[in-house]
């Protein structure tokens, strides 16, 4: 994703995001926990200040691919 993509325009039914934190945790979503996490209108950077790791809490420190 480009910081100027949103969930709705880059992803497609099929897509699963796929969160790294720099710790090593990795999360995935499907389409539709992603639009109910972040809405569809969400860019890269809103679901980065968003997400909070569940191994080491820090916030930000996500990569985000699909
Ligand atoms: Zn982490």
């Amino acid at each position: 994703m480009t910081k100027y993509e949103t969930l709705s325009n880059s992803m497609h039914s099929q897509d699963r995001l796929k969160v790294a934190c720099a710790c090593g945790h990795t999360s995935h979503f499907n389409l539709g926990e992603a639009l109910a996490l972040f809405g569809q209108d969400a860019t890269p950077y809103d679901i980065r200040r968003r997400l909070r790791c569940r191994r080491c809490h820090e916030v930000g420190k996500v990569t985000l691919s699909i």
